[in-house]
């Protein structure tokens, strides 16, 4: 059986070699939990190297729900361009700054449930949001969490969610906190979808290595 705890410990000693991904850089950064979020949103479908400068440009401009729902969605686009569907993410983002002033006295909420009633959220960024920008237990599963946590026969799943729903039974809660960082880290740099870097991967010895083709 793989053991998760000290595969996830061996990780996080080798962490401090990688890039941290952009929303865990920005929750170091900001420590604000609007920045927290849009920069999730931005990030969807789109490259670190494209969400960092990009948020950083639209936070020039913008810090708040109020402050961006005075920018138009045309210029909200010229801004965050060229992030994944930028004009689609341009109109969410006037939304999600609406329904928090509407609803949330221009707060974000704290809670799973009312952040997937947001625009433009959802379980991802909800459960990222949680655990970057206020601390509380979630599990965020994105493709890399997915993928990796198959890898190693930890868990058998189809989807991501499906893999939130079988981490969320069976990864002891202490092992939650910062689970997406470190495996979004891990999966950018080692552990990467296609031919992963086996050879040089600290988990080599003990990986089952479920599903892997080519690897270097
Ligand atoms: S040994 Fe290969 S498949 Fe297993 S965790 Fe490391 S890089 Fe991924």
């Amino acid at each position: 059986m793989f053991d998760v705890g000290r595969a996830l410990a061996v990780l996080r000693r080798a962490m401090p070699a990688w890039q941290a991904p952009v929303v865990a850089e920005f929750a170091r950064e900001r420590r604000d939990p609007f920045s927290i979020l849009v920069s999730c949103l931005l990030s969807l479908r789109t490259r670190d190297e494209t969400t960092g400068p990009a948020s950083r440009r639209l936070f020039r401009l913008a810090e708040t729900p109020a402050a961006l729902l005075r920018l138009s969605s045309r210029t909200i686009e010229r801004t965050i361009y060229p992030v994944g569907f930028y004009r689609t993410k341009a109109r969410t983002l006037r939304a999600l700054a609406q329904t928090l002033l509407d609803h949330h006295r221009g707060r974000v909420p704290t809670d799973l449930d009312a952040l997937l009633a947001l625009p433009g959220v959802g379980r991802k960024t909800a459960n990222l949001v949680l655990t970057e920008a206020f601390d509380l237990p979630g599990i965020c599963v994105d493709t890399h969490v997915h993928r990796i946590t198959n890898r190693w026969g930890y868990v058998t799943t189809r989807t991501p969610s499906a893999t939130e729903m079988a981490l969320r039974a069976t990864l002891p809660r202490r092992e939650w906190r910062g689970l997406n960082t470190l495996l979004v880290a891990f999966g950018q740099t080692i552990c990467r979808p296609l031919s992963p870097r086996c050879s040089s991967c600290p988990l080599n010895a003990v990986c089952p290595r479920r599903g892997v083709g080519r690897a270097r």
